[in-house]
């Protein structure tokens, strides 16, 4: 009601609230929004501001369409942390007064409604990892360490602490947003990072990603650094994951529906049959959920056995799902309860993702599908005949393979609806064209001198 608006225009301007964003995300994930001060929050709550869809990628418009609109989540207002007259609320565009289906997050509330009637939630942990890196003279990107050539420098103390100025402010943000910050920790890769938050409701998650990726940009540039969700920054090194852990919840109890005891589950994972057929929903749909998981050419180059490494990237190669094992697409880490899907890289968009996940999920669960035996080995040491034995496919190779096989798999248009189906299939075929038909410095220095 407009006493309930006032209200919480009062407490918004008490807290020194200034400007109010709704913002919602183009086809790559990346916040967009208008500044409205806070005078007009009347307004602004019903969705006062317009824009022109064309002027953002995969949106579904042309110049001369009618201009769309961002209703603001007021369930979801975060002051920025670093300039709090700033207040960040996540909004959903309509068109005409509706729901607008080419917004991701319409998207995903549209399947989160159809999980309601099937009397599920989901529950969602987005395990975000970043690089923190500086620029040099040229712009170009590079380890802080320049002479730190330490391999598996993953969880060290020393390389942790050269960068405790950002991950200090990271964490201290987090923290007073109330996520619950459990660990943080220094990855893999050189100057890579991870923070773990605990899990909430899907959109609430996506949320949050999206906020925490802008947020990390922000502290990096307080420092003299970039932070990047570029899946594969280094060859050499492994890449960005954001793996996405799912669970669905019982609406009425809260309780988890996918959680039992290990002694109870013949397959001993500690998975729920509803939670065997939610994987065997998302392994059914793998290749296609692989496009929106891993959404760019980059992706690709993550998504290997070692790539230029001398170790194993940790990175999924197969459609496969396995109890505690990381060479899974999807694994069931050790406390059960809980699926992860490790494809999912850190430039998602966490709404696309998400959405597909659930739908292919619930699809799973309709149709009580089975995912077969779990896989238990180091999958990246088999042989393609082995893998024909498992009745084991890889994932796609290639962004290509995965547009294809996004563009080939009807559930995806039945999921997300015609418009946002074709804008991800031409935007997406458009970038892997523009990828293939340029001609890379390695091309040269194979190639230019040898014939
Ligand atoms: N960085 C790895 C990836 O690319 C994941 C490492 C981990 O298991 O946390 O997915
Ligand atoms: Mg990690
Ligand atoms: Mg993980």
């Amino acid at each position: 009601s407009d006493e309930q608006l006032r209200g919480i225009q009062e407490s918004l301007k008490k807290a020194g609230v200034k400007y109010c964003v709704g913002s919602y995300v183009d086809l790559h994930g990346t916040p967009k929004g208008k500044f409205v001060p806070l005078s007009h929050f009347e307004h602004f709550a019903h969705g006062s501001e317009l824009y022109t869809g064309y002027a953002l990628d995969g949106v579904g418009q042309a110049p001369n369409d009618d201009e769309i609109a961002s209703v603001p989540d007021l369930g979801m207002i975060i002051p920025l942390p670093w300039n709090p007259e700033v207040a960040w609320i996540p909004a959903d565009n309509t068109l005409h007064g509706k729901p607008y289906e080419v917004s991701a997050r319409v998207a995903l509330q549209k399947v989160l409604a159809q999980a309601k009637e099937m009397g599920f939630g989901m529950n969602l942990g987005i395990e975000a990892e970043v690089f923190v890196l500086k620029q040099d003279e040229d712009g170009r990107l590079q380890i802080p360490n320049t002479d730190d050539n330490l391999t598996k420098s993953c969880y060290d103390v020393k390389r942790f602490m050269d960068r405790y100025q950002w991950l200090d402010k990271m964490a201290t943000a987090i923290d007073d947003l109330g996520w619950e910050l459990y660990s943080l920790d220094h990855e893999d890769a050189n100057s890579q990072f991870e923070f773990d938050f605990n899990y909430a409701d899907a959109l609430t998650m996506c949320d949050r990603f999206t906020f925490f990726r802008m947020m990390a940009k922000h502290y990096a540039a307080e420092e003299d650094l970039v932070a990047t969700f570029m899946p594969k920054p280094f060859a050499d090194k492994t890449g960005s994951g954001a793996h996405f852990n799912m669970s669905l919840f019982d609406l009425e109890t809260g309780e988890n529906l996918f959680k039992r005891p290990h002694a109870e589950d013949p397959r001993g994972l500690g998975i729920t049959e509803l939670g065997y057929q939610f994987m065997a929903g998302i392994l059914k749909h793998g290749p296609a959920l692989c496009a929106t998981f891993a959404p760019t050419v980059n992706s690709y180059k993550r998504l290997v056995r070692r790539g230029l490494m001398a170790y194993y990237s940790w990175a999924p190669v197969f459609n496969s799902y396995g109890r505690n094992n990381r060479t899974n697409s999807l694994r069931v880490p050790m406390s059960g309860g809980r699926v992860e899907s490790r494809n999912a890289d850190a430039a998602c968009n966490p709404y696309l993702a998400a959405t597909l996940a659930l739908a292919a999920g619930l699809e799973g669960i309709r149709e009580k599908l089975d995912p077969g035996e779990p896989q238990e080995v180091n999958l990246y040491e088999l042989s393609p005949e082995q893998m024909k034995e498992r009745g084991i496919s890889q994932l796609p190779t290639t962004l290509d393979e995965a547009v294809q096989a996004f563009a080939n798999d009807p559930f995806t248009k039945a999921t997300l609806g015609e418009t946002l189906y074709s804008e991800f299939v031409s935007y997406k075929s458009e970038e892997w064209r523009l990828y293939h038909q340029s001609v890379s410095q390695w091309e040269i220095d194979k190639y230019a001198r040898l014939y």
